[in-house]
């Protein structure tokens, strides 16, 4: 059993209802754990139509259409619940396919139609037609995880689960660190310490990595002051990655004024970390925030180059000033000669165009030698220390 007491959950008792037929809802569920029983009709008429179980889904229906509940639901055992919020389903409706959205308001309006004309007589008499059809396969289960854990996301912000790493960044010649890289971890009181990779896509779907990438930027800019000790550069630096839904409103450059003036943090003492799948999204929105941002005098990195489609272009048109030769091109360096080909040809080409180049994933010191040969000045990866919590910070 897990810490019920840090997630947002709600746990029914045998016989409790948890939603009475007729009632606004504003709220579906996921069972976590245990049973419930879904009613149709009310008092003597009232009758059973189908049993859920855990992994199973409840009161979707007024949550979508806004229409009062259509059936009584019930715990039949000790059950815990995962509200699903409308907010939440509102946002990833919105970012579905306006044909799909259709599709759904009309199957919604003919499985009402079909529910409101049933007395129980007929419910008895055509209960096989009405059987819940049990949920099958492995779609279904990764679409009832990823409805829980961006339940779960919404929570962990305003209950602090997340927790940010910092990684030094060191000049290659003598392991002196320059700056630190931000990089977001989720204590997850059910599945243990999370991976950014395992829930930053979801986010980026549902829109909550807004609220991410906001606490990443008040969480780094918070933690400078302990950072910037531990950096032998006149030039420090914390990065912040950003997503590519950060970039879409303008807005970003207010919050971030407002974020560097709480903690007091000169705006050059922060990068900024994109990706090329950052940018390509909405590139003319994007090019206008971060040209606002560089003639404020904050820093861009190109993160991860290498991985994705025409570097090259990217680097003309934004005002980038450090590129990062993505890990995948390091990690074989020393066996691969095509490794080193194109490793040598990115230093190059960044050193003509007066770029800083930091490669990532240095996990040797062969590595670090054979960078070194390369005219790479910046490193970053486990031989110069793992991502790490600050210690006295919550
Ligand atoms: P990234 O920006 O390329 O970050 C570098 C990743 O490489 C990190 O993975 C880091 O832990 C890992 N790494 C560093 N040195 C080594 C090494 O020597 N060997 C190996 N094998 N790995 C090394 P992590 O922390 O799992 O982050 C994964 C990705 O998630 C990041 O890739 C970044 O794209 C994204 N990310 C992390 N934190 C944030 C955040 O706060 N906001 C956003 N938007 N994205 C984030
Ligand atoms: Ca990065
Ligand atoms: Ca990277």
């Amino acid at each position: 059993m897990f810490d019920n007491l840090n997630l947002d959950r709600e746990t029914f008792s045998v016989g409790q209802v948890i939603f009475h037929i007729g009632e606004p809802g504003d709220c579906a569920y996921l069972i976590e754990q245990g049973c419930v029983e879904v009613c149709v009709g009310t008092g003597e008429g009232e009758r059973r139509v189908s049993t859920l179980q855990a992994g199973e889904l409840i009161g979707e229906i007024s949550l979508i259409d806004r229409q009062p509940r259509t059936a009584t639901v019930r715990a039949m055992q000790e059950t815990t619940l995962v509200p699903i919020r409308r907010a939440l389903l509102e946002e990833l409706l919105d970012k579905t396919d306006p044909v799909i959205r259709h599709l759904l308001r009309v199957v919604l309006e003919r499985f009402r139609t079909t529910q409101t004309s049933l007395t129980p007589d007929l419910v008895d008499r055509l209960s096989i037609q009405f059987e819940y059809q049990q949920p099958q396969g492995k779609l279904y289960e990764s679409a009832a995880h990823s409805l829980t854990l961006s339940q779960d996301i919404a929570y962990a912000l305003i209950s602090n689960q997340f927790e940010m790493h910092y990684q030094p960044i060191c000049k290659l010649a003598d392991k002196k660190v320059v700056g630190f890289e931000a990089l977001i971890r989720w204590q997850h009181p059910q599945f243990g310490m999370l991976s950014p990779m395992e829930f930053l896509g979801l986010a980026e779907q549902t829109g909550q990595i807004r609220g991410i990438g906001l606490w990443t930027l008040e969480h780094a800019c918070r933690d400078w002051g302990q950072l910037q000790k531990m950096v032998e550069s006149e030039d420090a630096f914390v990065s912040v990655n950003l997503s590519a839904n950060q970039l879409t409103s303008p807005l970003i450059v207010e919050d971030m004024k407002a974020i560097l003036h709480r903690h007091q943090m000169d705006i050059t003492s922060l990068k900024l970390e994109l990706t090329e799948t950052v940018i390509i999204g909405r590139p003319e929105i994007a090019s206008q925030i971060l040209g606002q941002l560089v003639q404020l005098g904050m820093r861009l990195a190109l993160d991860d180059f290498g991985t994705g489609y025409s570097g090259m272009e990217y680097l003309q048109r934004y005002p980038i000033g450090t590129l990062k030769i993505d890990k995948a091109f390091i990690t074989p360096l020393l066996e691969s000669e095509q490794s080193q080909q194109i490793v040598r040809s990115t230093i190059d080409l960044a050193h003509s165009l007066n770029l800083d180049v930091v490669a990532e994933g240095i996990e040797t010191e062969a590595t670090r030698d054979a960078l070194i040969e390369l005219g790479c000045e910046y490193g970053q990866g486990w031989l110069f220390g793992q991502p790490t919590k600050l210690t006295n910070n919550s």
